[in-house]
Formats: structure tokens, C-alpha cells, sequence
């Protein structure tokens, strides 16, 4: 395995392996790797004739008052798991290869970005996007990974690479959880003993609300008030959002048919906690 600091290095090894028909499987992350990351690595490997990872965290996905310089980050531990996973590359940029100077393009997303993360994080998605178009530029897959444990991300990542015709497929990967139901998240370990007890009751909440349709509750504002009260009544977290759309467009619904997701954040003390599932109301 290979690990490359320079975006002029990656770009030219990556033209030399599609110069010679090897497909690119492409797995982005921000490192601090886990399960969740484990299982997009693992997708990648039998996909595809080279997989590489990026761990890059991006400043420009972070608001003013977040968690930026608190990330957690152990590139000597990724590095390990990164070679367990077969992975052949790792691209492990600075800030300033990746951003040398001031930009000259912005880029803005406009739709998908209204809602949930996108809009209790203003901007994130903009920072999300920019990084991508400059990484799939110096990477050039074939194929991307991204987990659906960020559904928003990837319903995002889909308008982006067809407004720009990116030619790469897209690879949603299920969430990887807990044994008890938490999302695995490079942020669970900012959750003190309590908090970490009470977390699974995010992915509980979820469920309520599935077993409910299940039964046959349509009405969203409904849906959303139980998961409501299951969290604020179980956890000791603030919930950011709960809310109900179609799923991959994002779009409202006052009574949910076809695919739609569930997503909530909720604010613990130095943790802010996603999760979601998609389903298909019939
Ligand atoms: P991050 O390092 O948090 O930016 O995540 C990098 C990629 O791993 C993203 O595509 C995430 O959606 C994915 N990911 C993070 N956690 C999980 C998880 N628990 N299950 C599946 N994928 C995940």
C-alpha cells in the first residue's frame, strides 16, 4: 500500500492505472476509521482493480463553532486498518495542498440542502461538494463509496455527479451500527458513559416510527412527534431535527408514501448525533 501527501503525485499514478484499463473504486473519508468505514473499504475491494481511500478532514465542511480542530484523528491506526482492508492507496493531503490559496470558483448547492444537516450546518454541504469535485478530479474513479449513514450526503453526492457529469457510480452502503443500534461514528467517542447509554434510543426512535407505518401511520407530523418524545423522554440530548422526506430528492411530505427517509440530529454535550433509515411506504 501507498500513501500519497501530493495531489499532482495521485493525479498522475491514478492516469498511469487508467492508461493501463484498471478501475478506480474510490472510498472518501475524514478518517478516525471504524466499522462504517470498514464496510465501504470491503464493498470497494472485490468492485474493483484498485481502491483507494482518502482521509482528508475538510475545513471547508465545518461551521465557525464546530468541531474542526477537536476532530478526531490517528493516522497511524487508519494507516493499519487501511492495509487490513486490502485498500492499495491512501491519499493523506494537508489543508494547504488541498486549498494553497483563496478560490476563484465557488461552488453552491441548491437543491437537497434545505433540510436536515443542510440546514442546521449552513454551508456544509457547499464545503462537501467542493472537496468532492477537487477529489474525484484527482482521483478519477470509477466508482465512489459513501455510507448511508449520511443519506443527505449521498442524495447531494447523486445531484452532483449528474449536474456534472461526473462518469462515476455512485455506491450507497447500508449503515453499520452497534450491537445495541448506535450508528458507528468517528464522534461516538466525545459521548461521556451516560450519553453513550442513552444513544442507542436515537435508533429506537427510528424504529417506533417504522413499526408505526408498518401499522399503517401515514400523517408526518405524527411520526415525527413520537420519535420526538422518545428521545426527549430517554436521552438527555437536545434534539436538533427529526424530519420526514422523500427520499433521494428530499422533498416534504404531509403524509409519506413511496421511498422516504427518517433523519434526526440530536446535540449531546460535545457530540451532535445522525441517524436516519429509508424505507418504502406502500
Ligand atoms: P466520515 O469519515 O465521517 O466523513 O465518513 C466517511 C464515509 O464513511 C462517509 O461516506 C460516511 O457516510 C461513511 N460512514 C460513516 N459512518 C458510517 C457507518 N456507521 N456505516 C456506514 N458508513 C459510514
Amino acid at each position: 500500500m501507498k500513501i500519497i501527501k501530493t495531489i499532482e503525485q495521485m493525479q498522475q499514478q491514478m492516469l498511469k492505472l487508467k492508461a493501463e484499463g484498471k478501475t478506480i473504486g474510490y472510498v472518501p473519508t475524514m478518517g478516525f476509521l471504524h466499522e462504517g468505514h470498514r464496510s465501504l473499504m470491503k464493498k470497494a475491494r472485490p468492485e474493483n482493480d484498485i481502491v483507494v481511500l482518502s482521509i482528508f478532514v475538510n475545513p471547508l465542511q465545518f461551521g465557525p463553532t464546530e468541531d474542526l480542530d477537536a476532530y478526531p484523528r490517528d493516522f497511524e491506526r487508519d494507516h493499519q486498518i487501511a492495509e487490513a482492508e486490502g485498500v492499495d492507496y491512501i491519499f493523506y493531503p494537508s489543508p494547504e495542498e488541498m486549498y494553497p490559496g483563496d478560490a476563484s470558483v465557488k461552488v453552491s448547492v441548491i437543491e437537497r440542502t434545505n433540510v436536515l444537516c443542510g440546514k442546521s450546518r449552513p454551508g456544509h454541504f457547499d464545503g462537501v461538494a467542493t472537496v468532492l469535485i477537487k477529489l474525484f478530479n484527482i482521483i478519477q474513479p470509477g466508482r465512489a463509496y459513501f455510507g448511508l449513514k449520511d443519506a443527505q450526503q449521498v442524495a447531494v453526492v447523486d445531484g452532483l455527479i449528474k449536474d456534472f457529469n461526473f462518469p462515476i457510480e455512485l455506491v450507497a452502503v447500508e449503515t453499520v451500527r452497534e450491537h445495541d443500534g448506535l450508528a458507528k461514528s468517528s464522534r461516538n467517542v466525545y459521548l461521556n458513559a451516560e450519553e453513550r447509554r442513552e444513544a442507542p434510543e436515537l435508533n429506537k426512535g427510528l424504529k417506533i416510527a417504522r413499526n408505526a407505518i408498518e401499522r399503517g401511520e401515514r400523517n408526518t407530523q405524527t411520526l415525527v412527534n413520537m420519535i420526538m418524545e422518545h428521545i426527549e423522554k430517554n436521552t438527555s440530548g437536545k434534539v436538533d431535527y427529526v424530519e420526514i422526506y422523500s427520499y433521494p430528492d428530499l422533498k416534504e411530505l404531509e403524509t409519506i408514501s413511496g421511498k422516504i427517509i427518517i433523519a434526526l440530529a440530536v446535540k449531546f454535550s460535545k457530540a451532535r448525533l445522525i441517524d436516519n433509515i429509508i424505507l418504502e411506504a406502500k
